[in-house]
Order: structure tokens, then sequence, then C-alpha cells
């Protein structure tokens, strides 16, 4: 798929959250001096004021979640599919402005690979470029490739060539940008201005970066995930629901087909998350280990993006 964020910005950052916190009333933290009189951090009182990322972590950790509505990110979002938009518009907590299918022309309009077509191209070494090259063009599809896997190639190219062949039809019966949208498919790209504050987007995070999560959402999630990390590194901090929480709200969805490949749901591996329901039932992980649950998350975000 063809997603790309651009123009990342970000207003505010952990000194505004720690400063609004301050505002609040937050409590002095033990001094790593432990009490000597000369210090300057606690002047010998043992107690000391917490740094900025101190209070960052806190209020992550304990989910005073409020103060972080304060850090905002605004980027574009480009070449998503029509039909995922929906799916990321259901994250109401955020503001938006789309590109308009009334007053811009889609003539020719790109679009994304569903997941099917892209792993039948990937298994079959056929880069995307040139598949859509072929749909562009009607070429007839690889003869090497099995039946059903040619077939379902086919369909895909034919529904797309139609698609483009009636908009542009539409339009020069004279029927109006407006109309001519309604032949439009499921893939067609589009872009959106998006803004979300930090709260916000570590609910989207934590929904999208799952397994369950549908493939293009999981490319849109990696990708963000990836741009917000270059500018606000804290970030890392955060992952899936489950990791979040320590606890995944999944329950038994995990082992329904969508969740099989879940990486954290293994009790006996390192990175272990409990379901809610196993924590109830007394499972609980013995060790978590921080290092091997950090590889298995930038596997996951080189697979989703598909970056290299
Ligand atoms: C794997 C998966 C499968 C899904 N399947 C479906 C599906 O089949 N059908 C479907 O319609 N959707 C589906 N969704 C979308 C899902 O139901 C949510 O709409 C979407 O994930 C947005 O989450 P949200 O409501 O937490 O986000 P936001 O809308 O951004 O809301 C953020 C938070 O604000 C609070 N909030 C927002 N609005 C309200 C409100 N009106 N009342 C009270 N509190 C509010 C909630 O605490 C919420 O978590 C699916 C999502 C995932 C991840
Ligand atoms: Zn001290």
């Amino acid at each position: 798929m063809d997603i790309r964020i651009e123009n990342l910005r970000v207003f505010n950052g952990i000194a505004f959250v720690a400063h609004s916190a301050r505002v609040s009333g937050v409590g002095k933290v033990p001094c790593e001096c432990g009490g000597v009189a000369s210090c300057e951090r606690c002047s010998g009182s043992g107690l000391r004021e917490p740094s900025d990322e101190e209070i960052f972590n806190m209020i992550l950790e304990n989910d005073y979640s409020s103060a972080l509505e304060h850090v905002v990110f605004s980027f574009e979002i480009r070449g998503l599919s029509k039909g995922n938009a929906a799916e990321l518009l259901e994250h109401r907590i955020a503001s938006h402005t789309g590109r308009s299918t009334r007053y811009q022309s889609e003539a020719g309009f790109d679009f994304n690979l569903p997941p099917k077509v892209e792993e039948i191209l990937g298994k079959h070494g056929i880069r995307e470029e040139e598949y859509k090259e072929m749909v562009l063009r009607g070429a007839a599809m690889p003869e090497h490739l099995p039946e059903q896997e040619r077939e379902i190639l086919r369909h895909y190219a034919e529904a797309i060539r139609c698609s483009q062949a009636a908009y542009e039809a539409l339009l020069e019966l004279g029927a109006g940008k407006e109309s001519a949208r309604y032949a439009t498919p499921f893939a067609m790209h589009t872009a959106y201005t998006y803004t979300i504050n930090l709260r916000s987007l570590i609910n989207f995070f934590g929904l999208r970066l799952c397994v369950r999560a549908s493939p293009e959402m999981r490319e849109l999630a990696a990708k963000l995930y990836l741009a917000v990390r270059e500018k606000f590194p804290q970030i890392s901090r955060v992952w899936c629901r489950g990791y979040n929480y320590a606890a995944c709200p999944e329950n038994e969805v995990r082992d329904s087909p969508q969740g099989k490949e879940c990486p954290f749901k293994n009790p006996n591996s390192r990175v272990f998350i409990p379901t809610r329901k196993q924590i109830r039932k007394g499972i609980a992980p013995k060790k978590f280990d921080q290092e091997a649950f950090e590889r298995v998350k930038e596997e996951l975000l080189r697979r989703w993006s598909g970056y290299p």
C-alpha cells in the first residue's frame, strides 16, 4: 500500500505537559543523594523536584492522561484508501480535513492493492508498480501463476480499470464530479490533513498497532509511529493496548484467526502479555523482558510499515 505521512509537526512537548502538571501540583521525589546537606537538588531534605521527563513518565504510567492533551500532532496522510479512511475517521477525538471528491477530479486515480493481491505479488516476486502498470494497460496476467491467483489479480485489475473508465465517461457525459465519484472504488487514494492530541494518538496506536487491526490501518499506524518517534521519542513508551495496560483486553479474540499472529500471547515467552481474563485466573508473566519486547516491536514496525 502507498500510505505516506508528510509534514508532521508537534505542538508543545513534555516540558509543557510537566508545566501543566506543576500548575496542578506535583509531589517531590526521593533524591539520589539520600539527604546530604550539601546537595543542591534537595538541600539535604532527601526530596527533590522531579524533572520534566520524570513527570511526563509518571503521567503516562499512572494514566493521568488529560495532561497529555496539551501535546498536539498535525500531519498529512496520503495514499490512504477511501474505504479505510472510514476506519481512520472512527477515531473521533481528532480534527481532519479530507480531499474533496466533489471539487477535485479523480480522473486517472491511484489506488491501493488489497492484502491478498500484495501477498500474491510478493510470493511471485512481482513488484507492485509492475502490477499497477499491467492494470492500467489492461495486460494479461502472468501465465505461470496458479489459476486461482491469476484470477484474483485479473478480477481486481478489471474492477479498477472499469471504475476508472466509468468515472471518466461520466465526466465526459457532463454528469459532474459529484456524481461521477459514485463509480470510484474502496481502493482509490485519498488524503487527509490530520490533527490529534497525544492522548488520542496513544488510543489510536493502542488499537491499531495490534495484529487484529486491518493490514492497511496497521500500515498507517506503523508509519505514523515511526514519523512521530523521530520528533517525539517519548512515544516509544507506548505500543498496543495490551502493552500499555499490561493486560490485553482482546481476551479470547486473541486466539481467533485474526489474533493468531499476536507475538505476545504465548505464556511461556519472555514477552507474554496476559489478557484481562488470564489475569483474573491468576495467569501472569514470570518476568517481562523489555529488551526482547523492543526487538519484537521493531520487527513488527518493519513488517507493517513495509520499510526496509
Ligand atoms: C480490530 C478493530 C475492529 C473494529 N471493528 C469495528 C467494526 O466492526 N465496526 C465498527 O463500527 N467499528 C469497528 N472498530 C472501530 C472501533 O469500534 C472504534 O470506533 C475505533 O477504534 C475508535 O476508537 P475510539 O472510540 O476509542 O476512538 P475515539 O473516537 O478517538 O475516542 C477516544 C476515546 O474517547 C472516548 N469517547 C469518544 N467518543 C465517546 C462517546 N460518544 N461516548 C463516550 N466516550 C467517548 C472513549 O473513551 C474513546 O476510547 C474496530 C476497531 C478495531 C481496532
Ligand atoms: Zn539530594
